[in-house]
């Protein structure tokens, strides 16, 4: 039974969405992530806007929208006519706005050759329904619901929705350890890479001492594939809000402080809204909606570190030092941030918090598989038709990801390898994806999921090159704390560099594993423990590359010009024939 406060809340923001959503309109939104931006969407608004006075249609209402995913068909735009389902295009730049517009709003052309697929379960004429189409209908978007549909930010659209309803409940009809144990049935599992239960990581708080405790939200997000923490805060702000709010009531914390990259500008400015709305309608500081429980959210916006991703060097970053990890125990349960009792989620973790309650425990521990339960957001990424993110049921099997919602290789080539999970998971050939996208099963085959960046590879990238630039990175990002993995980082660099020189030695190998035993067992953190296992997987599943590389000093898709490369079909035909 919804509260009285959250009822107000909820008929004011239903006056609020009707300004916009009135069917007797013609309707056009377009997204506007970072991504979006960059490739022009915010011209592509200005042109529509234009548009529409030289086509005197001064009733169209226009609306800025989050992304949908779709990176690929960048800048998109939905129309809805009057009483009409919406329809989604792709790649609108300015110069095709007037010819489209003027086509759909005058001549009754819907453009079916620009049209990604009309948003309702039957085509209209011969656009068919998004959600059939090989890169939505294997999708389940749970955190990504809003996705596309609501203004960014603004609690209106977000409350019509059903959003702050999981909250409402949780803080009026549940018992913190009730909402616990929801989370915790439920099998939620961080989704930063680590997998620990949620549920089970939040109950640590309740035996902390009294007095403040904290809750720090990972939005470092340094993978340089992974952009779903940006999508979320982007795209959804509200969503991470309430989830901040819920897990906080759980836990008894007092404080958020939201960990995020500066360079996530838009994400920030948006989030920012998000607070001082939510602040403005009584969600968020003294007395939320009316009952004891009160909170604050801080937003940390800082400078870009891979190692702030780690929890404890977070937790020093928030504290305005320099981000390294701390050794442990202490844990952040008992000390963390100034000390005080802290749990560290990823934004995505907290994200499914709203989802979770509701849906309740079993509905959610139905979707994916006996291990993992929910969905995995995947930014999709590299060689591929269809860069972007998208969100599955966990289990789908990899290769259909790859093949259906990224589209394959791009150009028509062939897909060689992936890399899943960041700079510290292990490249894996395609011919091994023929398995469950699924957490447990992916660290299995030595290239865990993470934070659900997934970087393709094609038949031209070179394997040796490939993992040389993911071992410059981690030695770039290495904070130095520890010898082993400062010194061990540079070594395998050095060496690796040598094999591309030209220079590789039958027993490079052998030292590179030898170094990567010692940063295993010397190292304080993940860094330094996981990052010698990029190179063992990717020996392992391309061997022939590595002696290539080392013995015969040849490179067979000709990326190190230091090593002879593949004799191109004009060298053949000028070789002596006799
Ligand atoms: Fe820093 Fe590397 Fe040691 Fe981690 S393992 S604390 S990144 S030096």
């Amino acid at each position: 039974m919804p509260s009285a406060a959250y009822t107000q809340l909820r008929r004011r923001s239903l006056e609020r969405w009707e300004e916009w959503e009135d069917e007797s309109f013609t309707r056009i939104s377009v997204g506007t992530s970072a991504t979006a931006l960059s490739v022009g969407a915010g011209e592509t608004l200005a042109a529509i806007i234009r548009e529409l006075e030289r086509l005197g249609q001064p009733d169209v209402r226009v609306l800025e929208v989050g992304d949908i995913g779709f990176s690929w068909a960048d800048p998109v735009v939905h129309i809805a006519l009057p009483r009409q389902p919406r329809i989604t295009y792709g790649n609108v730049v300015p110069e095709s706005v007037p010819k489209l517009l003027e086509d759909v709003l005058t001549k009754g052309d819907l453009r079916a050759d620009l049209a990604l697929g009309v948003q309702a379960p039957e085509a209209t004429g011969d656009i068919p329904p998004l959600d059939s189409q090989p890169w939505m209908r294997d999708q389940l978007r749970l955190v990504m619901a809003n996705y596309g549909h609501i203004e960014p930010g603004n609690l209106a659209h977000y409350v019509t929705r059903g959003g702050f309803a999981s909250l409402d409940r949780a803080i009026h009809e549940m018992a913190p350890q009730e909402v616990i144990d929801v989370v915790r049935e439920s099998g939620l599992r961080g989704r930063g890479g680590a997998l620990f239960p949620a549920g089970v990581k939040w109950s640590f708080m309740l035996n902390a001492p009294p007095g403040d405790r904290y809750l720090a939200i990972n939005g470092e997000e340094g993978d340089p594939a992974a952009f779903t923490d940006a999508s979320i805060v982007e795209n959804d702000p509200h969503k991470l809000v309430e989830g901040i709010l819920i897990a906080s009531y759980a836990m008894g914390a007092t404080r958020t402080f939201v960990h995020i990259r500066a360079e996530y500008q838009v994400a920030v400015a948006r989030l920012r809204r998000a607070l001082e709305e939510a602040e403005q309608a009584g969600l968020v500081g003294s007395g939320v909606m009316g009952t004891e429980f009160s909170h604050e959210i801080e937003i940390e916006a800082t400078g870009h570190a891979y190692i702030c991703g780690e929890e404890t060097a977070l937790m020093e970053s928030v504290e305005g030092k320099r981000g390294a990890p701390r050794p442990r125990p202490p844990f952040p349960a008992q000390y963390g941030i100034f000390g005080r009792p802290t749990t560290v989620n990823n934004v995505k973790t907290i994200a499914y918090v709203p989802t979770v309650i509701e849906m309740g425990a079993e509905a959610f521990a139905k979707i994916g598989t006996e291990n993992a339960s929910g969905t995995a957001m995947l930014s999709l990424s590299g060689h591929i038709e269809r860069p972007g993110i998208a969100e599955v049921p966990v289990g789908l099997n990899l290769q259909t990801v790859i093949a259906d919602i990224a589209g394959g290789g791009r150009d028509g080539k062939l897909v060689k390898a992936l890399q899943c999970g960041g700079p510290l998971g292990g490249i894996m050939s395609i011919a091994e994806a023929d398995m469950p996208t699924e957490f447990q099963a992916m660290t299995a085959k030595g290239s865990p999921l993470g934070s659900g960046g997934i970087l393709v590879f094609d038949q031209d990238t070179c394997i040796v090159d490939a993992v040389k630039i993911v071992a410059e990175f981690n030695e770039e990002e290495s904070c130095g704390k520890c010898f082993p993995c400062r010194k061990g980082t540079s070594q395998i660099v050095h060496i690796f560099e040598s094999i591309v020189a030209g220079h590789g030695e039958t027993g490079d190998l052998e030292k590179i594993a030898g170094i990567g035993q010692t940063m295993v067992t010397g190292s304080l953190c993940g860094l330094g423990q996981l990052a010698p296992g990029v190179l063992n997987n990717a020996v392992k599943y391309f061997p022939e590359e590595f002696a290539e590389h080392v013995n015969g000093k040849y490179c067979r898709t000709g990326t190190c010009s230091a090593l002879r490369g593949p004799v191109s079909a004009s060298e053949e035909t000028a070789k002596p024939t006799s």
